[in-house]
């Protein structure tokens, strides 16, 4: 399903998030911003060398990136232009500020696409995977923070969460319907 906030289309879908052609699609990066995961390691293949060098250079300079913090990069093979690296938090049980990292995350990252001015974008479902956030939660705090963003922040054209699994598409479609 998909949203209307101000002029910005708020969408969920079902798909895999290496195939899609909007201008950036966000990588569930680790700190180190090497392949590995689900996700990061689907994107850093797709991606290739190009983008794999990219991430390369930002570790050198920068020592990596922080969880809650978001960097970009080409998206070397793949359909989209760019790349936003975006590194969640590791669930240990919600209380560890969790909840604030992932919502730093999704604003790092939405803030570095308009400062690249990018109009369409993609998410997967950051920290869910390997990082082990209820995704129930997860989806709650991904869908509002972004709405919240779109509705202070004219400038994106489209933001979609695309999900891989049917269930995951069902928790996402649900949080989107259920957001006030
Ligand atoms: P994290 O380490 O942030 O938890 P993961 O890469 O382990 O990230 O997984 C995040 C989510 O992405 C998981 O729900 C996983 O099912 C999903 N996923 C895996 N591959 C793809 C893909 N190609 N496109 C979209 N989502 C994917």
């Amino acid at each position: 399903m998909e949203k209307a906030i101000g002029e910005t289309r708020l969408g969920v879908l079902q798909g895999d998030i290496t195939q899609q052609t909007t201008e950036a699609i966000v990588n569930a990066a680790n700190s180190r911003l090497l392949g590995g995961g689900e996700v990061n390691g689907a994107i850093h293949r797709a991606g290739g060398p190009r983008m794999m060098a990219e991430c390369a250079r930002i570790r050198l300079r920068q020592g990596g990136c922080p969880p809650g913090e978001a960097v970009l990069t080409s998206g070397g093979n793949l359909k989209a232009k760019y790349v936003i690296h975006m590194v969640g938090p590791i669930w240990r049980g919600g209380n560890y500020g969790e909840e604030t990292v992932l919502r730093n995350a999704y604003l790092n990252s939405l803030r570095l696409a308009l400062a690249y001015k990018i109009k369409t974008i993609s998410f997967p479902s950051i920290s869910t995977g390997a990082y082990g956030y209820p995704i129930q939660e997860a989806s709650t705090i991904a869908i509002s923070v972004t709405k919240e963003f779109l509705q202070q922040y004219a400038g994106l054209a489209e933001v979609w969460f695309v999900l891989f699994s049917p269930e995951d598409f069902r928790v996402y479609n649900e949080a989107l319907r259920t957001c006030q």
